[in-house]
C-alpha cells in the first residue's frame, strides 16, 4: 500500500527538558523555520506542567500537543499522576505510552502498558506505543521475540477499529540518546515486522492505516533516508526536537 495514504507524523519528545516560559519563543522558531504547509502532522509531547503553555502556542499553528505517560486509572487516589481526561481537557490530541525510559526507570510492564493503551483510548487520546529491544537483547538474537511480545501485549483487547487511531514507535533501547541509529534498512524491516504482525492479528487494512514510527537518534542529518523506507511513516525525536531549526529540518524532511 501507498505510504502516503497513511498519516506521517513528525513527534518531538522534550522529555524532562525545557521551562514552560520558553515554549512560546520555541514554537515561533520551529514555525519561523518549518515549511508553511507541511505534508506530516507535527507533535510536541512536552511534560505536563508545559503543556497549557503549548496549547497556547499551538493554537495558531500547526502544532498538535502531545503528553509523555498518563495514569492507567480515570481518576482517584494516585498522587503525582495525571488522568486521560486531564489531558484531553487541556486539549492534549497524543500521548506517548511504554517509552523505554519509563520501562527502565519506573518499572513499567506491559500489562501496566496494555491498561494505559486502554486508558488513552477511552479518553479520546491517541497513544503512542512504544516498543523497542535493548542492547543485550539485540546481541542474543532476541528483537522480533521481544517486539512481537511487546506490540502483542499492548494491544491486548484493543479492537481493531482502535487500533487504525493508535501510532506504534519502534524505538530500540540502544539508540535512544545514544547517537547510535539503526541503519535505515534495519529500522525499515523492524516497522515492516511490526506492521505483519497486525496484519496477522487484525488484518490488511488495519495494518495498512496504523501510523509507524522510527525513533533513535533521528536528526537533521538522517532523518530523509530513514523517512523514505515504506513503513516509517514518521519519526518520535527526543535530542534533536530541543531545536527547533533541528527539528523544522525533520519535518521539511518528512515532505
Ligand atoms: C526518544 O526519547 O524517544 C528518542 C528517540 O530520543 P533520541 O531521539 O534523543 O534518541
Amino acid at each position: 500500500m501507498d505510504k502516503k495514504l497513511r498519516k506521517a507524523i513528525i513527534a518531538g519528545n522534550w522529555k524532562m527538558n525545557m521551562l514552560a516560559s520558553g515554549v512560546k519563543t520555541y514554537s515561533e522558531a520551529l514555525n519561523n523555520a518549518m515549511p508553511k504547509e507541511p505534508s506530516c502532522e507535527i507533535v510536541l509531547c512536552v511534560p505536563s506542567p508545559l503543556i497549557p503553555a503549548l496549547a497556547d502556542a499551538a493554537r495558531a499553528s500547526r502544532i498538535n500537543s502531545g503528553a509523555q505517560d498518563l495514569s492507567e486509572h480515570e481518576s482517584g487516589a494516585y498522587t503525582g499522576d495525571v488522568s486521560a481526561a486531564m489531558l484531553r481537557d487541556l486539549g492534549v490530541k497524543y500521548v506517548i505510552i511504554g517509552h523505554s525510559e519509563r520501562r527502565a526507570y519506573h518499572g513499567e510492564a506491559d500489562l501496566t502498558v496494555n491498561a494505559k493503551v486502554t486508558s488513552a483510548l477511552a479518553g479520546g487520546l491517541i497513544p503512542v506505543i512504544c516498543v523497542g529491544e535493548t542492547d543485550e537483547q539485540r546481541e542474543k538474537g532476541l528483537t522480533e521475540t521481544l517486539v512481537a511480545f511487546q506490540v502483542k501485549a499492548a494491544l491486548c483487547g484493543v479492537s481493531a477499529d482502535a487500533l487504525k487511531g493508535c501510532v506504534i514507535a519502534y524505538e530500540p533501547v540502544w539508540a535512544i540518546g545514544t547517537g547510535k541509529t539503526a541503519t535505515a534498512e534495519e529500522a525499515g524491516r523492524m516497522c515492516g515486522f511490526i506492521r505483519d504482525l497486525i496484519k496477522k492479528d487484525f488484518g490488511e487494512k488495519v495494518s495498512n492505516a496504523v501510523s509507524i514510527l522510527y525513533g533513535g537518534s533521528m536528526n537533521a542529518k538522517n532523518a530523509a533516508e530513514l523517512l523514505a523506507r515504506p513503513d516509517i511513516d514518521g519519526g518520535l525525536i527526543g535530542g534533536a526536537s530541543l531545536k527547533p531549526e533541528d527539528f523544522a529540518l525533520i519535518i521539511t524532511a518528512a515532505g
